[in-house]
């Protein structure tokens, strides 16, 4: 069969010769495709139709001008530098430009052993595969910015791990791969010259306005500060936990990368962990802004030969702009909280009473244990005076009919005159209160089902569900609901290397 026809343009491979390691993913014995993202892939212009898609998607006839390579990356994994990660599972196979005029990188994960393999075995499983489709196309429907599956494929092969699993290839659409663990490997084996070259190609491919800029490695790491700090206010207000927030795993690009340990919050509990290896919870809920800081941290280091020849100054200003993340963070997290209770009046004389307006429904919804979805989307219906959903959540009154006023009060202010401020509020809410998001039992068990069963029917179902996440589809009512009681006391999130 012919190959088909990608219009590749490999700048990785191309510009940065020296950063990677040509690699072939490793021939499968009998790939058959789970799941193919037909939209995303027009968005790729991949024109695809009458391609074997699985003898693609599983590198075993990749098509003309495809060049795989292995990235290599170091990384600090919980809290620990290792100086040699890599692309130990994972090829990056060519890039091409979308039809909005972005470059994508497309990915392969789990094709085989690569030169940064260490001890892995370079494969995959079926479930945690299937785990970057859900986790990845929910983000996107959810607006955040995230990596997506263009494509899973069964290898027909069994993986060893604690016992045999089905294995599978991800195929994974970036921005681009670059980490801050990409800048570190160079920072850590290269020359000064290497990290310039790394700078200059993220600059140029994801912050191209700087190019001309004064001193465009601060301004480097200001944009990237500003992405991710943008990206965690996003995260948490859809109660998103990472997991596994290495420094390997935080994409130049400010997109969500690596959907391994991930879960999302029921119950709000601002401390809560869920991954099983994260026993001193580094990676809590509420520590993922100072931990997106603390990796920030490691990326400044890598660039301070660039920043400035003496080393005191180009401290001096990397760290101005590492401080300055927490009023980024800030920034974003107030725009968002005051969207999600429906103000628009966002002037900063109401600046801190709105985040105390925030907190204390945040405290209410922590102290009563209320699912904090649920508790958000049902505001925009007490915004319309319809409190029955709202109420039905909480176990005591008292807090919440004290909080209530106080939310009345302050939307009262600002709707002066306008006959239909409540309605459009509650419009206004209902668009930025997500009704579903990927419940954790839900998830579990389409992995489970995909994995040990090879029945795809809850997984697609629950793909379906996720699609249109600030819509009242009642047919999808199941998916919205809160996991089973006690699920969530014994949920414990895998790494699914
Ligand atoms: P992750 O936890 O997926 O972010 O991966 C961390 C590092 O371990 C990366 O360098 C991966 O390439 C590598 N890795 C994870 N799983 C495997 C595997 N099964 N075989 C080889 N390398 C792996
Ligand atoms: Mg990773």
């Amino acid at each position: 069969m012919p190959s088909a026809n990608i219009p590749f343009d490999n700048s990785y491979a191309r510009d940065l010769q020296g950063f990677y390691e040509s690699c072939q993913p490793a021939k499968v014995q009998a790939p058959q495709l789970l799941f193919f993202n037909r939209g995303l892939a027009e968005t790729l212009r991949l024109e695809l139709d009458g391609f074997d898609l699985a003898a693609m998607f599983s590198g075993n006839e990749l098509p003309a001008g495809a060049q795989p390579i292995a990235q290599a990356y170091a990384g600090h994994q919980f809290g620990q530098f290792n100086p040699q990660l890599g692309d130990g599972r994972a090829l990056l196979i060519g890039e091409v430009i979308d039809i909005y005029g972005q470059r994508r990188d497309i990915a392969l994960k789990g094709s085989g052993r690569t030169p940064f393999s260490r001890r892995g075995d370079g494969k995959a499983a079926v479930g945690p595969m299937l785990r970057e489709v859900l986790i990845g196309e929910a983000m996107h429907a959810l607006g955040i910015p995230a990596t997506r599956a263009l494509a899973v494929v069964a290898t027909g092969e069994p993986v060893y791990r604690e016992r045999v699993l089905p294995g599978a290839i991800l195929t994974r659409v970036a921005a681009s791969h670059l980490r801050v663990g990409t800048f570190q490997y160079f920072a850590a084996h290269g020359t000064v010259g290497q990290v310039r070259q790394l700078a200059d190609y993220a600059i140029a491919r994801h912050y191209p306005a700087l190019q001309d800029a004064d001193n465009r490695y601060l301004g480097f790491l200001r944009a990237v500060s500003e992405k991710q700090a943008a990206l965690i206010a996003h995260w948490m207000h859809v109660g998103f936990i990472h997991g596994v927030m290495n420094t390997d795993n935080m994409a130049i690009s400010g997109e969500t990368i690596d959907f391994g340990p991930c879960a999302f919050l029921e119950a709000y509990d601002p401390r809560a962990v869920f991954s099983s290896i994260d026993e001193l919870g580094r990676y809590a809920y509420s520590e993922q802004p100072s931990i997106a800081q603390w990796n920030l941290s490691r990326l400044a280091e890598t660039l301070l030969p660039l920043i400035d020849e003496d080393e005191t100054r180009a401290i001096e200003l990397a760290t101005a702009v590492i401080d300055e993340f927490s009023d980024r963070y800030r920034h974003h997290w107030i725009g968002h909280a005051r969207a999600k209770l429906g103000l628009h009046d966002t002037s900063r004389t109401r600046l801190h009473s709105d985040v105390l307006l925030a907190g204390n429904w945040l405290d209410l919804l922590h102290a009563q244990q209320v699912d904090y979805t649920l508790a958000w989307r049902y505001l925009a219906d007490a915004a319309e005076g319809n409190e029955a959903r709202l109420r039905s959540l909480f176990a005591g009154q008292p807090g919440l009919d004290g909080w209530l006023k106080h939310w009345r009060e302050r939307c009262a202010a600002e709707d002066s005159g306008n006959a239909n401020a409540a309605r459009e509020r509650a419009e206004r809410m209902r668009k930025t209160n997500p009704w579903i998001i990927p419940r954790n039992h839900r998830v579990e068990a389409a992995l489970a089902t995909a994995s040990d069963k090879g029945d795809l029917g809850p997984f697609e179902a629950l793909l379906n569900s996720l699609r249109k996440p600030f819509e009242e589809d009642p047919a999808l009512a199941p998916y919205a609901e809160p996991a089973p009681a006690g699920f969530m006391a014994e949920f414990k999130t895998f790494c699914g290397t």
